[in-house]
């Protein structure tokens, strides 16, 4: 079976509104005729809206959000809803990216609430998996990555699963420049796609789209998206460049 080719890019924190409205401008008249890759952008939140009106009406090009609340609305100062995602025509939301599991705490009861509104509010998730350095040195990487998996994943059924792609991001390769060997990101993805066999079907680990994230670049990107089980790339630092993220999304 041939999967989605899909390359996303995370901005996180950076960019001020001028700077980001380039990028966008830019990555978006670059990638026009590159039609058998799916893109998608998750800029800052205050961006959002206006990455939507440029890349509206284009069938390959989505723009998300990098977070979005476990709660519906109501009292939650500074939150920001999957309703509110939704309305402005974002169609995806990044969950559970490690700097979210690490610096916020959060937990697997609150991604699993926050994919629920998701879902219920027409978004398609990237929902991220990876292991610590001391979990990957002490071999119980494995055990990690399935546990983020079924704890999250397991409460929903096949359909969500098809609005769901999973971003494998070893967190020792996050920002750090050590990108995982495509050995080593074949092997995991394989196995994540197992677990999906193992808790959904053969079919729904046939068909699920997993990226790899994790100091990947132009210079790697051809390697890792060449692995059997690596559909694309979740891109961080190197999404930043333009240049760079364009030449990442004709590495297939
Ligand atoms: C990320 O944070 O999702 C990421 C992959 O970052 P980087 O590419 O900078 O390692």
């Amino acid at each position: 079976m041939s999967r989605k080719k899909i390359v996303a890019g995370n901005w996180k924190m950076n960019t001020d509104y001028n700077e980001a409205m380039a990028l966008i401008t830019n990555v978006f008249n670059a990638s026009k005729t590159l039609i058998n890759v799916e893109k998608i952008i998750f800029p800052p939140f205050p961006f959002l809206q206006s990455a939507c009106e440029i890349t509206k009406n284009e069938t390959s090009f989505f723009i998300g959000a990098q977070n979005c609340s476990e709660h519906l609305s109501g009292a939650y100062t500074g939150e920001v809803s999957a309703n509110m995602i939704n309305s402005i025509g974002c169609s995806y939301v990044l969950i559970g990216h490690s700097e979210r599991r690490l610096f916020f705490k959060e937990t697997d009861d609150q991604l699993i609430l926050k994919i629920k509104h998701a879902l219920n509010h027409n978004l398609r998730i990237v929902y991220c998996v990876g292991e610590q350095l001391d979990e990957r040195k002490n071999a119980s990487h494995f055990d990690v990555v399935r546990a983020q998996l079924e704890n999250v994943l397991n409460n929903f059924n096949e359909l969500d699963l098809e609005k769901i792609h999973i971003a494998y991001e070893p967190v020792w390769a996050i920002g750090t420049g050590e990108t995982a060997t495509p050995d080593q990101a074949q092997e995991m993805h394989a196995y994540i796609r197992g677990v999906i066999n193992k808790n959904f079907s053969a079919e729904a680990a046939e068909k699920i789209n997993i990226l790899y994230g994790g100091s990947c670049n132009s210079k790697n990107a051809k390697e890792l998206f060449s692995c059997n089980d690596i559909d694309g790339g979740l891109i961080g630092g190197a999404s930043l460049k333009a240049d760079e993220f364009c030449k990442i999304m004709l590495s297939f």
